[in-house]
């Protein structure tokens, strides 16, 4: 997987780093950022903190080439 924020659209809500604090935290600004070295962490919680952001900021990708 790979995981990514859109920082233009995240507004700081936090709901990503309730529901997967391994991955995601927020910024000096409250802004959400991935851990460093996470980006391609892996695991249910990564998928329902995207499903939980209320802008859709978060893109979670396979890794793996179809
Ligand atoms: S849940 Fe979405 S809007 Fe809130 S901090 Fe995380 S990425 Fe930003």
């Amino acid at each position: 997987m790979h995981i990514g924020i859109d920082t233009d659209v995240c507004i700081g809500a936090g709901q990503c780093a309730l529901v997967s604090p391994d991955v995601f935290t927020q910024d000096d600004d409250g802004f959400g950022t991935v851990r460093p070295g996470r980006e391609s962490a892996h695991g249910p919680l990564i998928r329902e903190a995207a499903r939980a952001c209320p802008v859709g900021a978060i893109t979670v990708t396979d890794a793996t080439p179809a």
